[in-house]
């Protein structure tokens, strides 16, 4: 059975398990997991029938040892703060493991964007702006679009920000429209990050993509670009979902058709499309749980966290998972992959695509010179490559999975600074005169 606790207890417990590989005392684990601050709001939305409604939203910056805070928006009726705070924790991570200059941070606001109409939509996102306009800023904490947020609610927010402050501020948030001073190439960027991590992958392994199958949980932005350049290569994706249920084929699908299936009826059905026609294809309906249970080569986990428990981790056959998905794996299931030999390319290395990229964005907006796709693209997989081969190293080097190779990573890199700063050990050898 699972550990009692809540997700963010379990996010601690990684780093505990991290700490005694970095050689760092106490006071930079209490410092690394102690969240700066957390702010709770209500934000105030006037329905289009004229009726008022409250919805709760977060903003957690978790750590700004290395720089500003970053982090995406979520809008889910799950947010809550304790997975807000779990999640800025894993953004500290996750800028630490790719080298960018920031700390972490996230927020999100529980409600279900599906019941609200665009221009309520509008009235939201802007009001959260508007009660948190003290807390962000360009050079303190920028957020970033996450899950059920998208372009179009960035350029709101960057606009109401602008107008609070009666200056252009675009470098405020990033995951803007390009027309706003967004980057090209941020759209598909944790979907290509991810898929910069399977080629390294591949290449450590030896994979052939013409033999290896694939399983993707979760067909949200991330999961449709990674299935999209997998299938450009070759592999096989035999299964997707989304949150209806998933279809597999173990012939494997064609993932444009799929992709603008669900971008026509917002659903994941297994067709082929021609020209203007999509036809059905053969394929099994399956649940979430059962795609997760497939024996495939390589399973995507993409959707929400807590996918992979110590429930289910003892039925997971994938050879390979690569979290695109923040956390969907529990701290106790680590112990049971890694005990069958599954080895997990961890979310703050598999995902951190999309924060490299908004990374390019917020230097692009603070130089005023913008970028060609081919030059983002290069400079994601060059960073991709290098962390990812960083991680794989010191993983053999220490004798640990990949993921507490990537928490040693950042720690090492988060606690250097922090030492720069000062602390306890380095304050007792130098007694002050
Ligand atoms: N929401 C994304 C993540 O979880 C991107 C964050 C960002 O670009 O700041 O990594």
């Amino acid at each position: 059975m699972e550990t009692k606790g809540t997700l963010f207890d379990d996010a601690m417990r990684r780093l505990v398990g991290a700490m005694k590989y970095t050689g760092f005392g106490d006071e930079i684990a209490l410092r690394i997991g102690t969240p700066k601050s957390c702010l709770v709001i209500s934000v105030p939305v006037r329905r289009d029938d004229g009726t008022l409604d409250f919805y709760t939203g977060y903003r957690v910056r978790h750590d700004d040892t290395r720089g500003p805070t970053k982090g995406g928006l979520r809008y889910h009726p799950s947010v809550s703060l304790d997975e807000v705070k779990s999640l800025a924790f894993w953004m500290t991570f996750k800028c630490a493991v790719v080298g960018v200059p920031f700390g972490g941070a996230k927020g999100g606001i529980s409600v279900n964007p599906k019941e609200l109409s665009p221009m309520e939509l509008e009235r939201l996102s802007r009001g959260y702006i508007r009660l948190v306009a003290d807390f962000i800023g360009p050079d303190t904490d920028i957020p970033a679009p996450d899950m059920y947020t998208n372009e179009r609610i960035m350029g709101w927010m960057m606009d109401e920000y602008s107008t609070i402050r009666r200056q252009h501020v675009p470098a405020v948030i990033t995951g803007k429209p390009v027309s706003m001073g967004g980057s090209v190439g941020r759209t598909d960027a944790t979907g290509r990050g991810a898929y910069y991590c399977i080629r390294e992958l591949a290449r450590k392994q030896g994979l052939d993509p013409a033999t290896t199958t694939v399983a993707i949980q979760g067909f949200g932005n991330a999961g449709q670009h990674v299935a999209r350049l997998l299938h450009k290569d070759g592999y096989r994706i035999v299964a997707v979902s989304d949150s209806q249920g998933a279809i597999y084929s173990p012939g494997g699908f064609d993932i444009p058709s799929l992709v603008r299936i669900k971008e026509e009826t917002r659903r994941v059905q297994a067709v082929y499309c021609e020209g203007a026609l999509c036809r059905a294809v053969e394929a099994t309906n399956l649940s979430n749980q059962e795609l997760l249970e497939l024996d495939v080569d390589i399973l995507i986990p993409a959707a929400l966290e807590n996918q992979i428990t110590a429930d289910n981790a003892p039925r997971i056959k994938a050879r390979h998972v690569v979290e695109v998905a923040n956390g969907p794996t529990t701290s106790e299931a680590d112990g049971i992959l890694a005990a069958n030999g599954i080895e997990v390319v961890p979310d703050i290395l598999a995902n951190a695509g999309g924060v490299t990229v908004s990374y390019f964005e917020w230097l692009q907006n603070r130089s005023g010179q913008y970028w060609e796709l081919q030059e983002v693209h290069r400079k994601l997989q060059a960073t991709m490559a290098r962390e990812f081969e960083q991680v794989y190293d010191l993983s053999r080097e220490i004798g640990t999975d990949l993921r507490t190779a990537a928490y040693v990573l950042a720690v090492r890199r988060i606690g250097e600074t922090m030492e720069a700063k000062g602390t306890s050990s380095y304050f007792a050898n130098h007694k002050a005169h």
